[in-house]
């Protein structure tokens, strides 16, 4: 807990948290995540995509690897646990298998992804989707540091990748319950749209000769709100934003989710043609952009199994719930099995300051991670 604290001190912006990709904040925060652990006997590296990882080498020629982690960039006035937690939890995990003299027959490693938000580039997953070797030409084609593509790794290394990661959802406080096992993680996609219409004087082009690009927007906003599946407009930008200025052009964002990709593919091509249909009326220019889209994501049984056990074995109902939210496992899915386990947060609020969870429940998940890899090293060897 002291740890968020001091991770979450490490910002871009002066009075709040804010960390993105590739920022100094990130460079920073890098450091001060390597140096513990490397106090927990890691070997300590960053790759091409500013993943840190920390490695535990097993004494066993040729063992293959299994991840732990989750990200360490952050949202705009983030709290300080989604994420970090992951990554911090993961660490203590070790520090508990080292004391107890556990010998791993794979090597175990530990990543602190540098890009899951998405601020920066407003495309989700850079750094872990970097790490599994499935970035797009697309994704390239947005983003400077066009190194990162070295930093793909063999899928054949690896045996899995388990990630503790807060709830950001209500289900586990209300059940009262500590932790929960994740089944799936629901797919979504983001997209960017513009309506260009006519800026004009407000004052002298009447109201039936105008082309106003926000009247058109707007319709849309309310269509997404009752689109049938998860669907948020969380950005609008209109041009040229004046108070006496019809406005002349709009873009905004879409972001939509479901558990069921068909129903997700099916609400944005319904959104898709009342947009055209609004344009056309209206006679506003479209312009509809899918910048990312991640299926949806079903967790490993075997691997989800042996999460059920550890929270059993600590004497806790096992509770199993479904991810709203995307996680970097989604992208560790494309090259080996993945596991997840929630930690209950106050009030289900997260992407907000405040964001809590209590110390009592960390250290049961850092008891269930660490008991997590003892049978996986158990089965395995
Ligand atoms: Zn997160």
């Amino acid at each position: 807990m002291r740890r968020c604290d001091e991770l979450g001190a490490i910002s871009d912006e002066r009075g709040r948290l804010t960390r993105t990709f590739a920022s100094p904040a990130m460079r920073r925060a890098n450091k001060l995540v390597g140096a513990w652990m490397r106090e927990a006997g890691l070997q300590v590296r960053e790759d091409a995509a500013f993943n840190l990882l920390g490695r535990w080498n097993s004494a066993q020629p040729g063992a293959k690897t299994f991840l732990l982690g989750s990200h360490l960039d952050t949202v705009r006035d983030a709290g300080k646990f989604d994420g970090p937690l992951g990554v911090l939890t993961a660490i203590a995990a070790v520090k508990t298998l080292r004391e107890r003299g556990v010998k791993l027959p794979f090597n175990l490693e530990i990543v602190g992804f540098s890009d899951e938000e998405g601020v920066h580039y407003q495309t989700a997953y850079l750094g872990s989707r970097a790490f599994a070797g499935t970035l797009t030409a697309a994704d390239l084609a947005r983003i400077k540091e066009k190194q990162i593509v070295k930093t793909k790794r063999n899928r054949n290394e690896f045996l899995g990748y388990a990630e503790v990661h807060i709830e950001q959802g209500p289900v586990l406080e209300k059940n009262n319950l500590p932790v929960g096992v994740v089944t799936a993680i629901a797919g979504q996609s983001r997209l960017r749209m513009e309506f260009h219409g006519i800026a004009g004087h407000a004052g002298t082009v009447p109201m039936n000769l105008r082309h106003d690009a926000l009247a058109g927007a707007a319709e849309l906003v309310l269509a997404a709100e009752n689109c049938g599946v998860t669907a948020t407009v969380g950005k609008l930008e209109v041009e040229s934003g004046a108070s006496n200025v019809i406005p002349g052009r709009v873009s905004l964002t879409l972001d939509v989710r479901d558990q069921k990709d068909a129903r997700r593919h099916a609400a944005i091509k319904a959104l898709q043609t009342k947009a055209q249909t609004i344009a056309k009326r209206r006679g506003l220019k479209l312009i509809w952009q899918l910048v990312q889209q991640t299926a949806g994501v079903h967790c490993d049984k075997t691997l989800t199994q042996i999460f059920s056990k550890s929270i059993a074995q600590c004497g806790l109902e096992v509770m199993k719930l479904p991810s709203g939210a995307g996680h970097d496992a989604a992208a560790l899915s494309a090259i080996c099995p993945v596991a997840m386990l929630f930690i209950r947060c106050k009030g289900g609020i997260s992407h907000n300051p405040a964001e809590s969870v209590k110390a009592g429940d960390v250290r049961v998940a850092i008891e269930v991670l660490a008991d997590f890899v003892q049978t996986l090293a158990k089965e395995n060897s």
